[in-house]
């Protein structure tokens, strides 16, 4: 699939789409903010028309994605619920979607508080076994919805065996390749039709932009895509291309580094008394499963206590900083439950593991002896019993 077929990722994510302009030679790709371009005669499609249609800086951003992904085509949106709504586009009313039951939030309240008005349906089954995909099939199911590592437990799913089931039926799947980045999995060389970036997170890298993206290897399904993305009008501006791509170029090298942080963390954590369960793809010594090279920089675990002493750990960190969302190069902690699925209702999120207890943390790549002395503290903190009044 790929055009480079003898270059490197890492190559690949400093230089696709991203050659020196010939008129100024400059290396980056210059920010292009015009709305619209002259054309050559009235009617002309041939080059750049509107800038909602078609953006140079956009395009480069798009070249590279494609490319990373091992997909044709990739389009970015202006946010990573943007891209999902895209998808969800490709439906008709009355069309059914089997989805993870452990589904970022977000997604989560797109799926039942917006989608569900436009008679779409949906069905969520625990992705660790493709079984659970198979029973939730029915007549009118058109996709799959993975979502792996999932959002917060890390559950994993073998992609490949859930492909082969859907393909057998016709149904279109779609993988959240957030959590995992192309640097550590491509789910179109799996088998998946289209995946999802929440660009906001490890592809732009810095917390400083928020994105989203669709890359897909079939050519009528870029066609929609394009279509839907000039249509709807939810295409990524500009300067947000730009940041992108710059914080592209290092994905890999960020990616080795989380990942690395992250497993000290989590066998860190295994060993805290106050720690009932710790939730990391690469834990058990075990090769990472799921056709993943490494097990990526997210780390969940329950506290064994009650919440206002857990409220009170996830206030007493330094460095990890209490905050929604993942994925730069800055540690953050999360608490799922009060905060980034705070939206999902209690006994559905109980039943789906995200507790009271549960802690999510994003590791950055900061020193990993700073990480581990800022953890260890704020469990000191809350090692004395909380005084209720
Ligand atoms: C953040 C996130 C989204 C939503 O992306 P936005 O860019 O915030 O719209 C979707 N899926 C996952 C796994 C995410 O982490």
């Amino acid at each position: 699939m790929s055009k480079y077929k003898n270059r490197k990722f890492e190559t690949n994510a400093i230089h696709c789409g991203q050659i020196p302009e010939d008129k100024t030679g400059a290396v980056t790709t210059p920010l292009h903010m015009s709305t619209t371009y002259k054309v050559g005669f009235p009617g002309d499609e041939s080059g750049y028309v509107y800038s909602r249609w078609s953006n140079p800086t956009r395009k480069a951003l798009e070249e590279v994605l494609a490319e990373l992904e091992n997909g044709t085509d990739a389009f970015a949106y202006a946010s990573g619920l943007a891209s999902i709504t895209a998808v969800l586009h490709l439906l008709d009313p009355g069309d059914h979607v089997v989805a993870v039951d452990d589904l970022y939030g977000g997604t989560h309240r797109l799926f039942e508080r917006l989608m569900k008005k436009f008679k779409i349906e949906f069905s969520y089954v625990d992705c660790t076994n493709p079984v659970n995909f198979k029973n939730a099939i029915q007549d009118n199911t058109k996709l799959f919805w993975i979502e792996t590592p999932t959002n917060p437990l890390l559950k994993l799913a073998d992609i490949e065996a859930i492909v082969k089931i859907g393909k057998e039926k016709n149904i279109l799947i779609a993988v959240d390749n957030t959590f995992a980045t192309p640097y550590i999995r491509k789910p179109l060389d799996l088998g998946a039709d289209i995946v999802m970036h929440s660009a906001s997170k490890y592809l732009g890298g810095h917390c400083d932009v928020i994105g989203g993206a669709l890359i897909v290897k079939d050519s009528e399904l870029a066609e929609k895509l394009h279509f839907n993305q000039y249509a709807v009008g939810g295409m990524l501006a500009p300067f947000e291309s730009w940041l992108l791509m710059r914080g592209i170029k290092t994905l890999h090298l960020r990616m080795e580094r989380h990942s690395l942080n992250a497993m000290k963390i989590a066998e860190y954590l295994e060993s805290v008394d106050l720690v009932d369960k710790v939730y990391f793809p690469g834990l058990d010594g075990s090769k990472v499963p799921n056709n993943m090279t490494m097990p990526g920089g997210m780390v969940s675990f329950t506290i064994n206590a009650d919440l206002e002493t857990v409220k009170k750990f996830t206030m007493s960190t330094k460095l990890f900083i209490l905050a929604e969302s993942l994925g730069g190069v800055e540690s953050l902690l999360n608490h799922p439950a009060l905060m980034t699925h705070a939206s999902i209702p209690k006994e559905i999120r109980e039943k789906a593991g995200v507790t009271d207890g549960l802690i999510r943390l994003s590791v950055g790549i900061e020193h990993i002896d700073d990480l581990l002395i800022d953890l260890r503290l704020a469990f000191a903190a809350i090692s004395e019993p909380v005084k209720q009044s």
